[in-house]
């Protein structure tokens, strides 16, 4: 008791100070219009790319769900992860937190929303053309499940991926894996070319 008093008189005296001092320092009492604009804060945490496609950025990919900034300042960016588990999530989050601290947002909080669950149908239609732009095949619909039990599937969906390289519909999967596990590894029959091509889900 005695110490959580203390502490909180120690706290109140150095918001006082900080405000009387508030016209000499670079560091505003109250926060300026420009970091209450949800806007702002949202093209900025728009910008950071996928670190696994780094040719997209977290907007393009649909990870950035939503930028909220409160009275207080803070920013509160909503993310949600392209896969399960997804072993770039914790890098995504530490990436957008540190582009909005070092646009000058003093307070940033990442919030992981899981469900809707991630679909590559929110990849943008500037993401999916940046995707090919790079010789990657973008994503095809993504299938819905039907309500009720889930069925399980033994054979691979077949699917018409498009080379990204030449157009040709002559291609096939050569590894259900590529460099990570959003991609899969195709060839292209027509221009003998490989490519990734980025699985739906
Ligand atoms: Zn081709």
């Amino acid at each position: 008791m005695v110490t959580a008093s203390s502490a909180s008189i120690a706290s109140t005296a150095l918001t006082a100070s900080t405000a009387s001092a508030a016209s000499t320092e670079s560091t505003p009492s109250t926060v300026s219009a420009a970091f209450t604009d949800a806007g702002r804060a949202r093209q900025i945490a728009s910008t950071v790319p996928d670190p696994e496609l780094p040719m997209l950025t977290l907007a393009d990919l649909g990870v950035l769900r939503d930028v909220e900034v409160g009275a207080d300042g803070t920013v509160v960016a909503t993310l949600t992860p392209t896969y399960s588990g997804c072993p770039a999530m914790a890098e995504m989050r530490a990436a957008v937190a540190a582009r909005l601290s070092d646009a000058g947002y003093a307070r940033v909080e990442i919030r992981t929303l899981l469900d809707p669950p991630w679909t590559t149908d929110w990849i943008s239609p500037e993401g999916r053309r940046k995707l090919a732009e790079h010789g990657i095949a973008p994503p095809g619909p993504a299938p819905r499940p039907a309500p009720g039990p889930v069925p399980l599937v033994l054979s691979p969906t077949r699917r018409e991926v498009a080379c990204p390289l030449c157009g040709s519909a002559d291609t096939e999967e050569t590894s259900r894996f590529g460099a990570t596990s959003c991609k899969a590894l195709w060839r292209c029959r027509a221009c003998r070319e490989p490519f990734e091509y980025v699985k739906e889900i």
